[in-house]
């Protein structure tokens, strides 16, 4: 069931499409062999080429090729054995050419389609229409000087990959699963880094309103959005602004806006009267870009698993909740993470992996995952290493310490970096599980509170848990809780 917007007039159906623009990771640029490294100093890593000085040629970076193809690939899109770079030909001050240089009517990449996780645990596919490559535009910096604009034009020629989808979403959640996709495939694929905050990936959004049924309405497109918040931002700001223009008697102008992050709205940039007429034509400079099945063939031998893949063979291996699942896939880095700990696990404890598969995915995604969002760092910037991690899970999957205070261990490694072990001993915190230690310390108790096994004698059952709080008390905790459940109920039922 689609979701429906209600307007004072009736039930509108949002439609959205977005256009993706995702840096491709490879040393140098689409055509030529500048360096793409970021934050170098302005005007550093600029070729003539990317300068564009007359008489110089583009030559392709068979890099970008691979990495298109692995992104489509992963996409599951049709591989275009053939596709033609055109000329898209606008003026600004940061494009030298004064074109670019992008795939037009034969993209490289071309149909195919991403599943995306909805927050009820359902799922939908998105289609795609294509992918293409493309180079990007300088930078222009209005920052550095009172009266004058600067260029940079590092970013020159740094490839692009385009990635269209098809009208498909209907709601910002959907639109944010399917940017949040991408980016996970991109990133698990390695062709593109994911950095929106270094202006790595970054979606122009496209949304309009319709009654249920009715054809397309007419969309506005909101530029350069770079969060995934942001993007459902927007569509929400949008569907809103829309349902209020057409009820009050108005019409949508198909045109370009701007997202405002201080207000949350969007804004006109330029209306369709003033859109660009590209002129696009095939580059005379530029071969079309052929290669073979074989080129692709290779491709996806060497493809590495991706979430999909990866989340179903948790669940069906290691018997982790599709929840669970999705969560450690969500990024690359948690999901090797969890696997390089789950190893270390199953080496030193000698257990198999099905059998603690559950124990390590829990403890990753509920005491790891908090802890690092209290200190507000990513994964890759974990204080607790594989190696004490699994070294703490081995001393609960071996009974010297429980549960309970393993949660205490993990707070202290947090705060002093040391070893569990060291943090075990230090504090002496070992299990207690010798049964003539506990069963002296349960005599002990039972006949210090003669009154109370005199009541739950007599039928008030719940004060087993009394006597389990003593023993626990005694031992700060440390009583094996199984050794106690065994040695307990006996006596007391005795
Ligand atoms: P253009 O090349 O002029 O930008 P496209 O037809 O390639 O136009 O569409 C660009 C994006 O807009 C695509 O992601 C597409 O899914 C989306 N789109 C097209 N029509 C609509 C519509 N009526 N409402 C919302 N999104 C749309
Ligand atoms: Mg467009």
């Amino acid at each position: 069931m689609t979701k429906l917007y209600q307007g004072a007039t009736g039930d509108w159906e949002a439609v959205i499409g977005l256009e993706i623009h995702a840096q491709v990771i490879s040393e140098s640029k689409l055509f030529s062999g500048a360096s793409t490294a970021f934050g170098a100093d302005p005007n550093t890593q600029v070729s003539f080429v990317c300068a564009a000085m007359p008489g110089m040629l583009p030559v392709i970076n068979e890099e970008c090729v691979r990495q298109a193809v692995r992104t489509g690939l992963a996409m599951g899109c049709k591989i275009n054995l053939r596709s033609i770079f055109d000329r898209k030909n606008y003026f600004y001050a940061d494009l030298p050419q004064g074109y670019q240089i992008s795939q037009f009517k034969d993209p490289i990449v071309g149909e195919g389609h991403v599943r995306i996780d909805l927050e009820d645990g359902s799922t939908k596919d998105i289609g795609v229409e294509r992918l293409h490559l493309e180079q990007d535009a300088g930078k222009s910096m209005h920052d550095q000087h009172p009266t004058m604009t600067y260029v940079d034009l590092n970013r020159s020629g740094v490839a692009l990959m385009e990635i269209v989808s098809k009208p498909d979403m209907r709601t910002p959640e959907e639109a944010g699963a399917y940017f949040r996709k991408i980016r996970s495939l991109v990133r698990y694929a390695g062709t593109c880094d994911g950095n929106m905050d270094q202006g790595s990936m970054r979606a122009d959004v496209n949304v309009s309103v319709r009654r249920p049924g009715e054809p397309l309405g007419t969309r506005t497109e909101t530029k350069n959005v770079n969060s995934i918040r942001y993007v459902m931002m927007v569509v929400e700001s949008e569907i809103r602004r829309q349902i209020d223009v057409l009820e009050d008697g108005g019409k949508i102008d198909q045109e370009t806006r701007l997202f405002d992050v201080a207000t949350g709205t969007t804004r006109t940039m330029r209306s369709k009267e003033e859109a660009h007429d590209y002129r696009y034509f095939p580059d005379p400079d530029l071969l079309p870009l052929e290669f073979s099945q074989e080129f692709v063939d290779e491709l996806a031998k060497d493809m590495p698993e991706l979430a999909d893949a990866k989340k179903d063979r948790f669940v069906a291996a290691l018997h982790i909740s599709p929840y669970n699942a999705g969560v450690l896939v969500a990024e690359k880095e948690s999901a090797d993470y969890f696997e390089a700990l789950l190893a270390a696990t199953v080496t030193k404890s000698g257990k198999p992996l099905s059998e603690l598969g559950t124990l390590v995915a829990n403890w990753v995604i509920g005491d790891l995952f908090g802890a690092l969002k209290k200190l507000g760092v990513g994964i890759t910037k974990s204080p607790v290493s594989i190696d004490h991690a699994s070294e703490l899970l081995c001393l609960q999957i071996d009974g010297t310490i429980s549960g309970r205070i393993a949660k205490e261990v993990f707070e202290n490694m947090l705060e002093s970096g040391k070893s569990p072990e060291a943090i075990v001993e230090e504090k002496g915190l070992k299990q207690v599980s010798d049964t003539g230690e506990i069963e002296a310390m349960i005599d002990e108790i039972l006949a210090a509170n003669a009154d109370k096994v005199a009541e739950y004698r007599g039928g008030k059952d719940k004060l087993y848990g009394f006597f389990v709080g003593q023993v626990m008390k005694q031992t700060g905790g440390k009583a094996n809780p199984q050794v106690v459940n065994q040695l307990l109920r006996p006596k007391l039922d005795g």
